[in-house]
């Protein structure tokens, strides 16, 4: 199933994505909250009608780093022993369809498509098989990055953590086989970077297992599992879009901050 959050008649609801189409999808709203028990209330409404929201808000967004070899080496560094993992905070958190803001402290924006996990129950030390067990579904995200910020500050919190730097979306998809999925990103229509999510250096398990010895995810949180090879600029006015197989596409502009 496929699970959007949206704004009608300024409420948020969450809803089904039903239909095959782009242009002809269409929404069930959902009564209750899709991470515990929910039905379908029947009610449904055009997708083109609504404005789409991140789909989910997380509590906090862990996201690994160089966790393809490829990208690791097309930016010179060696793939670590140990998973890289940082924050991007909850502020940073955009949806499919709203603006990407230029940071004014760089000149250097880059795209970077990943694969996102979104946990579906509060969890700390989960063990490997029960990985499953704790996870949502999946989605779209781009792990925006002030490339130049990146390189001068040794933590990445302002080079990967700005306003509009984690667009998330366009849905969860609960029913996808995250193990071999195409993904990539174009940028105005030109294909930037192609992967598959089986060459990721770390499974999403052993992610999630690694995440989860150190802090306790909370439904809604999201993991970004890192970006295949490819990433390259971003600038004002182009568009973006993060496709990966079996979800959905993702689409940003870039836009100046105002
Ligand atoms: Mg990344």
């Amino acid at each position: 199933m496929r699970i959007a959050r949206f704004s009608i008649d300024g409420n948020v609801a969450f809803g089904a994505v039903e239909g095959d189409s782009p242009d002809s999808l269409v929404l069930d709203i959902i009564k209750g909250i899709p991470y515990a028990d929910f039905e379908l209330s029947g009610t449904k409404v055009p997708l083109k009608k609504v404005r789409l929201l991140p789909p989910v808000l997380p509590n906090k967004v862990v996201a690994i780093g160089r966790n393809y070899a490829e990208h690791a080496a097309e930016l010179g560094n060696e793939v670590p022993d140990v998973p890289v993992a940082f924050f991007k905070p909850t502020t940073s958190v955009i949806g499919s369809g709203d603006a990407i803001e230029y940071p004014s402290f760089s000149e250097e924006l880059h795209h970077e498509a990943e694969l996102a996990v979104v946990i579906g129950r509060m969890c700390r030390e989960v063990p490997r098989e029960r990985v499953k067990d704790v996870i949502f579904g999946y989605t779209c995200a781009n792990d925006v990055t002030a490339r130049d910020v990146q390189r001068r500050e040794n933590q990445w919190a302002r080079a990967k953590g700005f306003d509009s730097s984690c667009p998330l979306g366009p849905w969860v998809e609960t029913d996808v086989d995250p193990s071999d999925l195409a993904i990539q990103a174009t940028v105005n229509g030109e294909q930037r970077q192609l992967g598959r999510t089986s060459d990721m250096v770390r499974t999403v398990e052993d992610l999630v297992v690694h995440i989860t010895e150190a802090m306790t995810l909370l439904p809604g949180d999201v993991i970004l599992t890192g970006t295949p090879a490819g990433v390259g600029p971003l600038h004002v006015g182009d568009e973006v879009a993060v496709t990966i197989e079996g979800i959905g596409t993702l689409t940003n502009k870039v836009i100046k901050r105002g």
